[in-house]
């Protein structure tokens, strides 16, 4: 028997009705925030995410799906949502159309990591990107899309919120932080190490315990931004306070791209595990730049659905739909019929065989069916159908065509 592929899954009834119920949640939320629907291929050129997810991260240096094609090309099953975004973006013109574009997407993303509890080779990520806004405003507007998405999926998370600076700022910061890096260079451990002198930034994240402690007195970002990255911040804590958002400073949330500005944040669940990240985004103003694009603002979240499903609470569901069935063969026509009118509307389940009307009101239990209805010989006759609700027990017979 074949096997699916190691971390890789399905994902079956009724398991897929909650896949499905935060799909159509957060592209809801998404519409009315005014973003429109983009879908790009799985499969880009290797060169898209060496080139914007960075050569010296994990996911390019050790985790990609690439392979050389029929044709010779250098490809890639996508490892995330943005590089290939942005690149349509770029390709259809949009950059040098200028003006605001809002996107959203989903799909699957490919990893070959070392599969492991909550970790898939194949996992679905919902995200937005929103090109050429620079204000900081629309970065609070994304936090709030991303707070009405979790709480309308009845999700709990705390928020963490960061900013990384701009091509201003940023540079004096990180010599002021390498300085430091190598006072308690021999603490560390070999990748922060080697961070220092390819990623610096990047040396805040480390997981170790030790670095972390080390690290602790740190020079912070915020404390070294410019005038205007200052006000930016600033401004964003201001509007979430005022919306009353509870969020959390955190120096220590880097992404350690050289295009990724400003705001970074990022949303965490407890219910999972140790403190998890559940959707993560922020501002890369200089992205669009970095792929040959005309220089455009842009900030972004993706939010990983493998991740909450099992946070999702589903929305209480009644007894949904008709059962229809037949109890003389010569029926099923009628029955039919009736199933065709019906499903304009409503869910219909039809069982062809001739049954007993005990069986049917089985069957019609056992689906959720809102209502049992099953044409025996004498209903043929009078041209009628009998109909139960389920839900109230109540019982009539009536002419065909008043069935509604
Ligand atoms: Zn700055
Ligand atoms: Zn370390």
């Amino acid at each position: 028997m074949i096997q699916a592929l190691r971390g890789m899954k399905d994902i079956m009834p009724p398991e897929s009705e909650r896949f499905v119920y935060i799909l159509d949640t957060a592209a809801k939320i998404a519409r009315r925030y005014g973003y429109d629907y983009m879908e790009t291929p799985l499969l880009e050129e290797t060169a898209l995410f060496k080139r914007s997810v960075g050569e010296s991260s994990d996911i390019v240096g050790k985790e990609m799906y690439q392979f050389i094609d029929k044709g010779g090309h250098d490809v890639c099953l996508r490892p995330e949502g943005t590089a290939g975004i942005v690149r349509a973006f770029i390709q259809n013109r949009l950059d040098r159309k200028g003006g605001v574009h809002r996107f959203y997407y989903h799909g699957p993303m490919f990893r070959y990591e070392r599969p492991q509890k909550g970790r898939l080779r194949e996992f679905h990520q919902f995200g937005c990107e929103s090109f050429g806004e620079g204000s900081v405003y629309e970065d609070f507007t994304i936090i709030l899309m991303i707070k009405d998405i979790f709480d309308a999926l009845g999700i709990g998370y705390s928020i963490k919120i960061n900013s990384l600076g701009c091509p201003e700022c940023m540079p004096g910061y990180r010599e002021t932080l390498v300085t430091h890096l190598n006072d308690i260079r021999d603490g560390l451990c070999e990748d922060c190490q080697r961070r220092i002198e390819t990623n610096p930034i990047r040396v805040l994240d480390c997981k170790n315990t030790h670095c972390q402690e080390l690290l602790e007195h740190s020079p912070v970002i915020v404390e070294n931004l410019c005038e205007t990255c200052d006000s930016d911040f600033v401004r964003l804590t201001r509007m979430l306070d005022s919306h009353a958002i509870e969020y959390e400073l955190d120096p220590k949330l880097v992404r350690g791209l050289d295009y990724y500005t400003r705001t970074a944040f990022e949303f965490v669940s407890s219910e999972i595990g140790a403190q998890s990240a559940i959707a993560g985004g922020g501002r890369y103003n200089r992205l669009v730049e970095f792929l040959g694009g005309k220089p455009t603002p842009a900030v972004g979240f993706a939010l990983g659905i493998e991740r909450i499903m099992e946070l999702v609470k589903l929305p209480e569901k009644g007894r949904e739909g008709i059962y229809l069935g037949v109890m003389e063969p010569e029926a099923l026509d009628t029955v039919l019929k009736i199933a065709h009118e019906k499903r304009k509307s409503e869910t219909v389940f039809v069982e062809y065989a001739r049954r007993s009307l005990k069986a049917h009101l089985k069957a019609a239990d056992r689906l959720g069916a809102k209502l049992c209805a099953v044409i025996g010989e004498d209903e043929l006759k009078a041209g009628q159908i009998w109909v139960k609700d389920l839900e109230t027990k109540e019982e009539r017979r009536i002419a065909f065509d008043q069935f509604d």
